[in-house]
C-alpha cells in the first residue's frame, strides 16, 4: 500500500478541498481492508513489544478532524491488539484555568508518552491554532499583549515545528493524522447519532454549532498542515467517509513509521552472560 499518496511535504500548497474524502486505495471491499487490518494489528503488537524492550524512543500519535470523523474509533480499532501497558491515551478537551494559566504547550508535554510507550493525542496542541483561531479564543490564553501581533499563528507554527523537532531528535517520533470528511458525511453521521438511541450519548448541540464554522475550519486546518508537515513530523490526511479504509490507513502509517525505527531488541554484554549463567547454576542445585 502506498502511504506517500497521503501524506503532506512541507509547504506543499495542500488543497483539503482537492482531496477527495470517499477514497478507498485499491480496496473494493470492507472484508479485504479488515482482514489487512488484523494483518496489521498483529504486526504493530511485535513492533511494540521491541520498542518496550529498547526504551529508547516513544511514539506520539497525534489524531485531528472535524466533529464525526471517527477519531474515537480509529483509536479504538487500530490501538485494540496493542499491550495497554505500553500505551497512553490522552484526550484534549477544553483548557482547564490550571492550564490556562501554563504556555499552550505544557499539557502536551505533561502528557508525553514516556519512552518505550506508543502515545495517543485525541486532539491536540493543535487545538491552539484552530479552535482558538476559529473563535478567537486568544484573548483568554493570558498571553502578554505585545505578542499577540497578525503574525501569532504564524509564530505558533514556528513554535511547534521547533518543539517537534525538539521531540525527534530526543528520540520521541511523531506522527499526525487529519481524518478528512466531506459536510455531506457529518450531516448523516450527526443525524445517525440523534436516530440511533445507543448513539445519543454522542450528540452534542454544540457539533451543531461548530458546523456553522466548517469552512473556517477548513481553512485553517490546510494552513496549519501546510505549515507543519515536516521530514520529523509529518501530517497525514486520511479520507475518512468510509471508516473502515481510515481505519487500515492509519495502522498502514504506524506500522510503517515503526518499521523505519532502528527497533532491536537490547542484547546483553559476555558480562551480563556470565552473570546469568551463574544464577542459572544456583537455581539448579537449589533443593526446591
Ligand atoms: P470532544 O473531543 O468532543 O470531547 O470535545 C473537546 C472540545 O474541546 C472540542 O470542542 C475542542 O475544540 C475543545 N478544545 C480542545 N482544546 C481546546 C483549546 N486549546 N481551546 C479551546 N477549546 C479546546
Ligand atoms: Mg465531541
Amino acid at each position: 500500500m502506498d502511504i506517500s499518496k497521503y501524506k503532506i511535504d512541507h509547504n506543499s500548497d495542500l488543497k483539503l478541498s482537492g482531496i477527495k474524502t470517499d477514497q478507498t486505495g485499491q480496496f473494493d471491499s470492507k472484508e479485504d481492508a479488515e482482514k489487512k487490518l488484523v494483518e496489521n494489528v498483529q504486526r504493530m503488537t511485535e513492533i511494540q513489544s521491541k520498542l518496550y524492550a529498547q526504551d529508547k524512543y516513544a511514539v506520539l500519535i497525534i489524531f485531528q478532524a472535524m466533529d464525526t470523523a471517527g477519531k474515537d474509533g480509529a483509536i479504538k480499532h487500530v490501538m485494540s491488539g496493542l499491550n495497554p501497558q505500553g500505551t497512553h491515551v490522552h484526550s484534549f478537551k477544553q483548557p482547564s484555568v490550571e492550564e490556562l494559566d501554563h504556555d499552550y504547550l505544557w499539557r502536551a508535554t505533561k502528557n508525553l508518552p514516556e519512552r518505550g510507550l506508543i502515545g495517543i493525542f485525541n486532539r491536540s496542541y493543535y487545538e491552539d491554532v484552530l479552535v482558538v483561531r476559529v473563535h478567537d479564543l486568544i484573548k483568554n490564553q493570558q498571553i502578554p499583549d505585545e505578542f499577540i501581533t497578525e503574525n501569532i499563528w504564524k509564530d505558533r507554527f514556528r513554535q511547534i515545528r521547533d518543539y517537534e523537532r525538539y521531540l525527534f531528535e530526543n528520540g520521541i517520533v511523531t506522527i499526525k493524522f487529519f481524518l478528512h470528511i466531506s459536510k455531506e458525511t457529518q450531516k448523516e453521521r450527526l443525524l445517525d447519532r440523534i436516530d440511533d438511541k445507543a448513539k445519543n450519548w454522542k450528540f452534542s448541540a454544540a457539533d451543531l454549532t461548530e458546523r456553522q464554522y466548517w469552512d473556517d475550519y477548513q481553512r485553517y486546518y490546510q494552513d496549519a498542515i501546510n505549515e507543519t508537515s515536516t521530514k520529523q513530523a509529518p501530517w497525514y490526511v486520511i479520507p475518512a467517509d468510509k471508516k473502515w479504509f481510515a481505519r487500515l490507513m492509519i495502522s498502514e502509517v504506524i506500522v510503517k513509521t515503526m518499521e523505519s525505527l532502528n527497533l532491536e531488541y537490547p542484547t546483553i554484554s559476555k558480562q551480563q552472560e556470565e552473570v546469568l549463567k551463574g544464577c542459572k547454576q544456583k537455581l539448579m542445585e537449589s533443593k526446591s
